[in-house]
């Protein structure tokens, strides 16, 4: 069943403040408050309406100054609304709004420290010189026989594999054809996802070095390279 959600964000016309100077155009102007309304509508339902945001547009010269959700509700509910009011409003939404954007900027940041740390870790643990698209080749089509393990230096879980491979095949001689099917089964999602895991740069070999590719290799050394921007920061 088709189930029509609808969200949606609308402006909306509030009260009118009159005669504040305005610091851009200079004139003693009445100001239109906006109001941003969002929500949403299940089944034509209105299910939550908010205003998320606020404005005040100047209609001498059209300019319209953020006054946040907040000083909307202020502004809206006052009696008399002074020239001090609605400029502290709009000073606090632009405050507000810095304050967003730094909190932005310093994830964004802290993201990016993140990811450099876990690539040095990578370039720390070192390179495996076994080739990439061998290994993943391996891991798809001959898992069962733990060839990419075996490739790879890792004896003990390449040993493992065949083991179980080697039962599989002696169940399906004991009429336990469901148990070897079984088996096989594991062994392709098993053999996928260390494919994937190989593939992207994420699998170690038995001295616990990376298997990269060349182009995996370059951009993470590329990215841990000291740049402009971590030596300025000392
Ligand atoms: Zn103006």
């Amino acid at each position: 069943m088709y189930i029509p959600v609808r969200i949606f964000t609308k402006n909306v016309k509030g009260k009118t403040i009159p005669a504040i100077q305005c610091p851009n155009c200079g004139h003693s102007a009445d100001y239109d408050l906006l109001k941003q309304v969002s929500g949403a509508t299940v089944m034509f339902i209105p299910i939550f309406r908010m205003i998320s945001d606020g404005f005040a547009v100047c209609q001498s010269c059209g300019t319209t100054f953020p006054i946040g959700d907040k000083g909307y509700k202020q502004l809206a509910k006052a009696r008399n609304v002074t020239t001090q009011d609605l400029f502290a409003c709009i000073n606090a939404a632009i405050d507000k709004q810095k304050q967003a954007e730094q909190a932005q900027s310093e994830i964004l940041r802290q993201a990016e420290q993140a990811q450099s740390q876990k690539q040095l870790n990578i370039v720390k643990a070192g390179f495996s010189d076994k080739k990439q698209t061998v290994a993943v080749l391996l891991a798809l089509f001959l898992k069962p026989f733990g060839a990419h393990h075996f490739y790879l230096g890792q004896m003990r879980l390449g040993l493992l594999c065949l083991g179980i491979f080697v039962g599989s095949m002696i169940a399906a001689l004991m009429a336990l054809l469901l148990v070897t099917i079984f088996v096989l089964e594991v062994f392709i999602i098993w053999g996928i996802v260390d494919a994937f895991r190989i593939g992207f740069g994420k699998y170690r070999d038995s001295d616990g070095k990376y298997v990269v590719s060349d182009k995996q290799r370059y951009s993470i050394l590329l990215h841990t390279m000291p740049t402009a921007h971590q030596t300025q920061d000392d």
